[in-house]
């Protein structure tokens, strides 16, 4: 495997460059290499890659920093739980691209405007994203987990192998653009003749014409079926991320690569632990007996139960650190966070009389008076 370049050397920027400098150099890169801009060039294509991986990181203040520290091994671990890469797989975070692309590329459906080109609807575009939304337990975000979720999925029709064309029948070049999608269309005007480049009306700019339409999919190419996909959750997933699978949305247009599946995480709430960036917090209720005289106590965590030692003399609400007991970090499952308990030092509301004894013969021994005789 080819040794990986540099984030910061990929994008051309200092290693101390600033948001805004790294959002200007990225933004230079993709312009040039987007795959709308260099059709079926896989250079360019691989380039384009590797800037927007570069980029999904160093824009994200929490990767970047976990980059700056590891390296590229604080996403390779991410490897293991489905991502062959940052891009090519999952991406933790809820980056959308289209705030990068929206004013350049037009992506989302409208059409037009880059870098001069009169129009561009032969060119191939990429597919729509498909999000849907999946809930997991709190143990389950901390272990990771495998969900199967249905989505409404266009396939390949396999009666016309995606040309749209009735069988025995093919999609004819649209002999009024040439294929080109586009036509220039003359007017006059009070300020003479206006040449303006249009889609063609014919084909309404794919270049083609099908004349005769596939019966299954009515010349749409593809059909849509309720598909059932596994999603890998890998452990550490938090409430409210998203899991992007690059490819797993609708297919493109004149051969442009498929949409991204995002899929929304819920996780839900555990009867006893909180949490908070990765670690968990719970408390622990323990007698003053035990506070004052120490011992130990069992405490659950997502490991299952922890002896805890208590110190003679704790107070209520001491914090205790059990490390390593939180949540396992996306970029890096091995490191986890802590849990903290707060220990909470009970008073008991009912006392037998052999209780109450011992409490009056405590109190009598710290030299209280005795008030408390007759209660
Ligand atoms: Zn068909
Ligand atoms: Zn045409």
């Amino acid at each position: 495997m080819a040794e990986k370049r540099d984030y910061y050397e990929v994008l051309g920027v200092e290693k101390n460059a600033d948001d805004a400098a790294i959002k200007r150099a990225y933004r230079k890169l993709a312009k040039k290499y987007h795959p709308d801009a260099n059709p079926g060039d896989a250079g360019a294509a691989e380039k384009f890659r590797e800037c927007s991986e570069a980029y999904e990181v160093l824009s994200d203040p929490e990767k970047r920093k976990a980059y700056d520290t590891y390296g590229h091994a604080a996403f390779e671990a991410g490897s293991a739980a489905g991502a062959s890469s940052g891009f090519g797989g999952y991406d933790f975070g809820n980056m959308d691209f289209s705030d990068i692309f929206g004013d350049l590329f037009g992506f989302g459906g409208s059409r037009g405007g880059f870098g001069g080109f009169g129009g561009r609807s032969n060119q191939p575009t990429r597919g729509a994203s498909i999000r849907t939304a999946v809930r997991i337990s709190f143990d389950e975000a901390i272990k990771g987990t495998k969900k199967t979720v249905k989505i409404r999925y266009k396939e390949e029709c396999k009666t016309c192998g995606g040309s749209g064309a009735k069988p025995g029948s093919s999609p004819e070049t649209c002999p009024k653009c040439n294929g080109r999608g586009q036509v220039v269309m003359t007017r006059q005007s009070m300020f003479g003749t206006m040449q303006q480049v249009t889609d063609c009306p014919d084909c309404h700019g794919t270049g083609r014409i099908i004349r005769e339409k596939c019966p299954d999919c009515r010349g749409e190419g593809y059909i849509t079926t309720q598909k059932s996909i596994e999603i890998t959750i890998p452990a550490g997933i938090d409430d409210g991320q998203t899991l992007r699978r690059s490819g797993g949305g609708d297919p493109g247009t004149n051969g442009g690569p498929r949409g991204d599946l995002l899929v929304n995480i819920a996780v839900s709430q555990h009867p006893l632990f909180k949490r908070q960036g990765n670690n968990i917090y719970s408390a622990e209720a323990i007698s003053f007996a035990k506070a004052a005289l120490g011992g130990k106590t069992i405490v659950k965590t997502v490991d299952g139960p922890v002896e805890l030692s208590i110190k003679p003399g704790t107070q209520s609400e001491t914090k205790m650190r059990l490390r390593g007991k939180g949540v396992p970090s996306l970029q890096n499952p091995s490191l986890r966070g802590d849990h903290f308990v707060t220990i909470v030092v009970t008073v008991p509301e009912r006392l037998t009389k052999a209780q109450k004894d011992a409490l009056r013969k405590y109190a009598e021994a710290c030299g209280e008076r005795d008030e408390y005789r007759d209660c």
